[in-house]
């Protein structure tokens, strides 16, 4: 396991790799590892042969300065986490490296609709900055294989859409949404919540539940309702409980009993934005 701060010399790295006949398997990460992380590098590792884990809480997704600023940083414990997994590079740029002509007046990737809602439409940004971190990194790892987290189900769609955009033929694999046992989705941001607010968090997990259970073909507004009030209820202040097709994510009103579903939440718990997502039929 070897770590490196420089693009450059991760990308000969690589190549020399490369040269050799590996393949390489790309887990970009923020930080502040957890079971679901790891889980993504075990896969990789077990189907690749050389794997890459990026650490870089990148400026440019930020919508919301506070939520950049509070973003968890446990790069000790992270190095001491990925110390016990088959990782074979850490990737650890500082901004500058990765952002070397400033973070203003960047590319803009013309991502259509996925931009337009659900996460695009309240976090405005966000997904630009998405695009402007994973080319650079993609462009320095040059992956075969990239894995990423169902629970981020729309940023594995706009991963996607760049992946066309750039002309690249990694191919990415969305891997299950790893929970706690009371059904939380893991996530870095859990670490804010306090002990009040991570108890009542479940709450997503058990509303989504409720949705799959109770699915059938027709309306499915009076679902998303009761949702949206039970959440709102249980203390969350709720951005959007939403239903879609799961492989464009338009929205579904009246469901055809075919179409494949996915059922997609954003919530606050006090100042802590989760976000879940569960497929409904499949
Ligand atoms: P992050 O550090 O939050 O940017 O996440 C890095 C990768 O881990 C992304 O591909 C996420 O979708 C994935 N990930 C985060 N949480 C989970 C989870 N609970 N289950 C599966 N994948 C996850």
């Amino acid at each position: 396991m070897i770590l490196i701060r420089k693009a450059s010399f991760l990308n000969n790295h690589i190549a020399r790799q490369r040269g050799n006949g590996l393949t390489t398997g790309f887990v970009p990460t923020m930080g502040a590892l957890h079971d679901a992380h790891i889980s993504l590098i075990n896969h990789s590792a077990s189907v690749c042969d050389v794997t890459v884990c990026s650490i870089f809480v990148n400026p440019t997704q930020f919508n919301d300065p506070n939520d950049y600023n509070k973003y968890p940083d446990r790069l000790e414990n992270d190095l001491r986490m990925l110390s016990n997994t088959r990782v074979s590079v850490i990737f650890v740029p500082p901004v500058y490296e990765i952002y070397s002509e400033g973070t203003t007046g960047l590319e803009h990737y013309d991502l259509g609709y996925l931009e337009t809602i659900l996460e695009g439409k309240f976090r405005p940004g966000h997904f630009q900055g998405v695009c402007q971190v994973m080319s650079r990194l993609l462009k320095a790892v040059q992956p075969d294989r990239l894995f990423m987290g169902q629970k981020d189900y729309q940023q594995c769609m706009v991963v996607k859409k760049l992946l066309s955009l750039l002309n690249m033929d990694t191919s990415l694999e969305a891997l299950p949404t790893l929970r706690d046992t009371d059904g939380l989705a893991m996530s870095s941001r859990n670490l804010r919540l306090t002990a009040e607010q991570r108890a009542k968090a479940p709450l997503i997990f058990q509303v989504l539940t409720e949705i799959k259970s109770k699915l059938a073909p027709g309306n499915l507004d009076q679902l998303k309702h009761d949702a949206t009030k039970r959440l709102d209820s249980g203390g969350f202040k709720v951005e959007y409980v939403e239903i879609a097709n799961a492989e464009n994510l338009h929205p579904v009103s009246n469901w055809n009993g075919n179409t494949p579903l996915v059922a997609l939440v954003a919530a606050f718990m006090g100042e802590v934005r989760l976000i879940d997502n569960m497929l409904l039929n499949n």
